[in-house]
């Protein structure tokens, strides 16, 4: 498969948006696609099971060095995404951004820009980013 380039996907976007052109369409479109991503991700573990969750606080060694962080952070699942749960998580995925580059175009605002904008500032904060 190609990769698209993020401005040809905000401008391909731009093109096919007709019925959400409204701001306030475009946002509860945005969030609702928001909720769906984060719904198709719960049900991996309550209606597929591929994926387990198990949480418990986090556990830092008091000598721990910053750096070492990651090392003791759980993500509190446990399995591998089956290949359906990939698919359909991609899909919800998909659709959150087709909604993140509709409110872009609303907006005015190039998200190429704004990857690029992030990506300096993540890589020039570096390790103190955590919050
Ligand atoms: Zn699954």
């Amino acid at each position: 498969m190609k990769t698209v380039i993020i401005g040809d996907f905000q401008q391909k976007v731009d093109e096919l948006l007709i019925r959400h052109r409204s701001i306030l369409d475009s946002l509860s479109k945005y969030q609702d696609t928001n909720s769906r991503v984060n719904r198709a991700i719960t049900k991996t573990v309550t209606t597929c099971g591929c994926l387990t969750v198990n949480a418990t606080r986090q556990d830092i060694p008091k000598d721990a060095t910053f750096k070492d962080y990651k090392q003791y952070m759980d993500s509190h699942f446990n399995g591998n995404l089956c290949e359906n749960c990939r698919e359909i998580i991609e899909s919800k995925i998909g659709d959150n951004l087709f909604y993140l580059a509709a409110l872009c175009n609303i907006l005015d605002l190039n998200l190429e820009d704004i990857l690029t904008k992030e990506y300096k500032k993540i890589s020039t904060l570096g390790h103190f980013n955590l919050t």
